[in-house]
């Protein structure tokens, strides 16, 4: 095992996962430092952490329940900033057997393609302008898709919606949808632990997705009701 490259941590634990299909699951989180994007709505704390080798990294996972655990998040941040690291802690980690869930924003293709082999499911986020406030970027979704379907992965698309999402919105995310046949999670925006969106707006946005593909699920964040990580 290589211990050229390292990775900046911010956090590891073992929690539920409270977002998208695989909610209530039990998994061991990794939080990955750093983030390409700088998405309006973001509330992840990653900009501190410990810096840890291949095999410190390693070693600390391994130090938890990973019998009892549906699978290990790669979680950030951005997880595929550090694909460099990734390939060679996932292959160690693929040993004992855990499952690896990505969580990314998909925008990051070519890192993706160096780790693809060793990842099981990958939740990526839709980013819209009217909540993420970053500019539109379905060229780059429709790359990271397509990547991740060719290669016969399980992947899904989670898309955090406010008040002010638009009709072109709603239609670019479910041509992507569409055109990679993937679930697409509707996630109402947080404000703390409160949602930021009108009943009547989650329902009506709802209907307008429902109406237009056929595999669309409103999951809020489970984890916020709990007061959890
Ligand atoms: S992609 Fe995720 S981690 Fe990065 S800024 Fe956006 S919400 Fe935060």
């Amino acid at each position: 095992m290589t211990e050229q490259y390292k990775a900046k941590i911010n956090e590891i634990f073992d929690s539920i996962q409270g977002e998208g299909p695989y909610i209530g699951y039990r998994q061991l989180f990794v939080r990955f430092c750093g983030c390409n994007l700088l998405c309006d709505y973001c509330d992840t704390e990653f900009n501190q952490g410990d810096m840890y080798s291949v095999s410190e990294l390693l070693n600390k996972v391994k130090s938890f329940d990973l019998e009892h655990i549906h699978s290990v998040s790669l979680t950030g941040g951005e997880p595929l900033l550090q694909y460099e690291f990734l390939k060679d802690f996932l292959p160690e980690i693929k040993k004992t057997g855990a499952k690896i869930y990505l969580e990314t924003n998909g925008t990051l293709t070519k890192a993706l393609k160096n780790v693809l082999e060793y990842i099981d499911i990958i939740s990526m986020d839709f980013k819209i302008d009217s909540s993420a406030k970053i500019g539109d970027i379905y060229s780059s979704h429709d790359e990271f898709l397509k990547t991740a379907k060719e290669a016969q992965k399980e992947v899904f698309a989670k898309l955090v919606f406010d008040e002010n999402i638009k009709d072109y919105e709603i239609n670019e995310c479910v041509s992507l949808a569409k055109k990679y046949d993937i679930p697409l999670i509707l996630q109402p925006k947080m404000n703390g632990n409160n949602i930021s969106v009108s009943q009547d707006k989650i329902l009506k946005i709802f209907e307008t997705f429902t109406e237009k593909y056929h595999d669309v699920r409103m999951i809020g964040q489970v984890h916020k009701f709990f007061d959890i990580k």
